[in-house]
């Protein structure tokens, strides 16, 4: 038989898990509610706020920020948030009229904020799309994205100022992470033969990877998805492909793969292994990190000029 003590507190316990009767400081703490516009900036948000934050991300793995239709759902996310990270450098074209929209009090932060941009247009080769201001690909860039990483733990410090010391924690470590995995980068660009750094892409989202660590990039499409690649612009890169004898074109896992699949047939030069530029892979493929996805891209483009 129970006693009576044993059967309050069996009841107690009964009200506690139904989540009825416990004070507010009994409770685990509530989670920092961040939400970020695509899978990169996801990841980086996460390894910054750690188990304090509860991070959403609007754009998911493989899917393509350029051009994206906010969605009720994501409104009400916004809603909620305490703070939202978008990139800046007008990425994400759609996010102005979602947060107007949704009514957020969010602190809203751009994690390009303080960065030096390249311009939007490649003014070398001049594709002529109508793409005025800047690219937005900064992240390309590891030292860029320790800016992002300085940007999102000020940002998360500003919103949640108790969790100062584990953001400083987090950030210093990852931080130290990124370092490593230039140094990674540099070491294989560095192997690869001077004259066969140049690579085609689909569209022009590598830029910053390429006045980084010295590869040059070239693309038919602009710096945006939205655009389609004029039919002079194809017909000038095949050119260059013939003429220089490169060896691989390579496609974006958020870009439509038949222009290259074209460029492919026409000169010869093979399809290399699909490369992650503007969201990661789901978390079973190769990059489902930033850390991941930048080591998987080098990993690519150096097994591909370096044969
Ligand atoms: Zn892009």
């Amino acid at each position: 038989m129970p006693t009576r003590r044993n059967a309050v507190s069996l009841l107690m316990g009964c009200l506690a898990l139904a989540g009825l009767s416990l004070p507010v400081s009994a409770q685990a703490p509530e989670k920092l509610k961040v939400v970020t516009t695509f899978s990169i900036l996801g990841d980086l948000v996460r390894q910054v706020g750690g188990d304090r934050t509860e991070v959403a991300t609007l754009v998911g793995p493989n899917g393509d920020a350029h051009v994206y239709s906010p969605s009720p759902a994501d409104g009400r996310r916004l809603t909620e948030a305490k703070v939202v990270v978008t990139n800046g450098l007008k990425f994400e074209g759609w996010i102005d009229r979602l947060v107007k929209s949704s009514g957020t009090q969010a602190a809203l932060v751009e994690a390009a904020k303080g960065l030096k941009p390249l311009k939007g247009e490649d003014e070398e080769h001049g594709h002529g799309h109508a793409h005025a201001g800047f690219d937005p690909h900064a992240w390309q860039s590891i030292a860029n994205a320790k800016v992002y990483v300085g940007n999102i733990r000020d940002a998360l410090i500003a919103a949640d100022a108790a969790g100062k010391a584990a953001y400083e924690a987090n950030a210093d470590s990852y931080l130290k992470q990124l370092d490593a995995l230039e140094q990674e980068v540099k070491g294989l660009v560095a192997q690869i033969p001077a004259d066969r750094r140049r690579i085609i892409t689909s569209h022009d989202a590598f830029r910053y990877f390429g006045d980084a660590y010295g590869i040059e990039f070239v693309s038919p499409q602009g710096v945006s998805t939205d655009a389609e690649a004029s039919a002079k612009d194809v017909a000038k890169i095949i050119r260059q492909i013939k003429r220089e004898a490169i060896k691989a074109v390579f496609v974006e896992n958020v870009s439509d793969s038949r222009l290259m699949e074209r460029v492919s047939k026409e000169t010869g030069a093979r399809i290399g292994q699909r490369v992650y530029s503007d969201a990661l892979s789901d978390e079973k493929g190769p990059a489902g990190t930033y850390i991941d996805m930048m080591r998987h891209n080098i990993r690519a483009f150096s097994s591909a000029l370096s044969s």
